[in-house]
């Protein structure tokens, strides 16, 4: 593989992302302090915008495990949940989260002054993703004692039919009265669709923002887009999410326009499946720069992207729907045909699978869907055995020697 390390071209956009997440966490802390807004704690993939039609100020705790993870904090917060009983094998988003809470430690400190994180008034979850993120909320149930409630979603969905859309658009109606109760607000079904109407916005533009890296060459990676997915994950439904989107498309648009590439020389183009390796994202992003690869494409960036929620009349269908579409919700044919659909559209040339020992549900290597695709499209893979935020569960010498031998194939080929 190549010593020559190309420059990563930084997306000038970066600076507007760090000041509006800034923002964001700086309101949740004046709310925390103060009292001036109640705070729910919402899974990713959760009903955010009903929260924010009642006036919740929405913390993730998933996007502050993501941080744990890049912070490289995770791998000495982990040993704290586990002393209390949290397996090592379970979630590690969890488990540094309940250990970064153990330790009186968390990212926010370093990068936004913020003492802890903000506490919750009320914890909103939705099993679509995980049980885990259930079991996580009811860690922090215990410790605050406040209400948990939430939306159990089916896995491995085909179909999506009309049963099972009317059922979770009935379990989203029913969150209402302990939203009413929390928060002091009637709920009001035009504040709901104008935060619906936003977060839709929102997701058209972060959906544009990827696909610009259908060019050639692409204008953006897979690691910045893990990156720019922050105001889609936590401020979805906030007019300044959308502003932020049409700045960083107007950018990406442009280095399209003037066939500029986010790696130089652009001569291979990956897919990546499954979770970052987070505490390992800037060095991933400088090994393909190094070897004229671009990973132009993910599953995991795509999962913010809810177009049913502009598609219906019912904004509580609307709300079923989006949150079950998702690629980790359905069967292995619905995620195979996805699969196929994001080579194509993305002209890749090899697949790289992470299977991330503490996150089965975001590792799509164990069943033979390699192989499978292998046969039908002749792409080639490799599987790396790693982590999301657990470093001790990932080699990057043998995760290294995997990438190169993807590329030599390829070069070879
Ligand atoms: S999907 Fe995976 S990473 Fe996300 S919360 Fe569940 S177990 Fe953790």
């Amino acid at each position: 593989m190549s010593d020559d390390k190309k420059k990563i071209k930084k997306i000038k956009s970066t600076g507007a992302m760090r000041q509006l997440m800034g923002e964001y966490f700086m309101e949740l802390d004046e709310a925390a302090k103060t009292g001036s807004a109640k705070v729910a704690w919402c899974t990713s993939v959760g009903p955010a915008e009903l929260l924010r039609s009642f006036g919740f100020k929405v913390y993730f705790p998933e996007n502050h495990g993501a941080l744990l993870g890049t912070s490289r904090l995770a791998a000495d917060l982990i040993p704290a949940a586990n002393a209390i009983g949290y397996s090592p094998d379970i979630c590690s988003y969890l488990t540094s989260d309940v250990g970064s809470y153990l330790n009186k430690k968390t990212p926010l400190t370093r990068a936004f002054g913020m003492e802890t994180v903000p506490k919750p008034d009320l914890l909103v979850y939705n099993t679509n993703q995980c049980r885990d993120v259930k079991d996580w909320f009811a860690f922090y149930q215990r410790e605050f004692s406040v209400p948990m409630i939430g939306i159990e979603t089916n896995r491995n969905i085909g179909e999506l039919t009309g049963d099972i859309v009317k059922d979770l658009s009935g379990q989203h109606r029913a969150l209402i009265p302990v939203m009413e109760e929390v928060s002091g607000v009637k709920f009001d079904a035009d504040r709901l669709k104008e935060t619906m109407d936003s977060s839709y916005r929102c997701t058209l533009l972060w959906k544009k923002v990827l696909r610009a890296a259908a060019a050639r060459p692409a204008p953006l990676t897979f690691f910045d887009g893990t990156i720019h997915m922050g105001p889609a994950v936590v401020l979805r439904g906030d007019v300044r999410a959308e502003a932020y989107y049409e700045t960083l498309v107007a950018e990406l648009e442009q280095r399209v326009a003037d066939g500029v590439g986010a790696v130089d020389d652009e001569a291979l183009r990956f897919y990546w499946d499954g979770m970052p390796v987070w505490g390992k994202l800037r060095g991933h992003a400088e090994l393909f720069a190094a070897n004229k690869t671009c990973v132009v494409a993910s599953t995991y960036c795509n999962s913010w992207i809810f177009e049913d929620l502009g598609t219906w009349d019912d904004p509580f269908e609307a709300m079923a729907r989006a949150y079950t579409e998702l690629f980790i919700v359905r069967d292995e044919d619905f995620k195979e045909s996805y699969l196929r659909g994001m080579f194509k559209d993305y002209g890749i040339n090899g697949v790289i699978y992470h299977d991330a020992k503490t996150c089965p549900n975001n590792s799509n290597n164990r069943y033979g869907m390699p192989q499978r695709l292998l046969e039908e499209h002749k792409l080639p893979y490799v599987v790396i055995n790693g982590d999301l935020n657990d470093l001790r569960l990932y080699s990057e010498e043998q995760a290294i020697t995997q990438f190169e031998a993807l590329v030599e194939q390829l070069q070879e080929a």
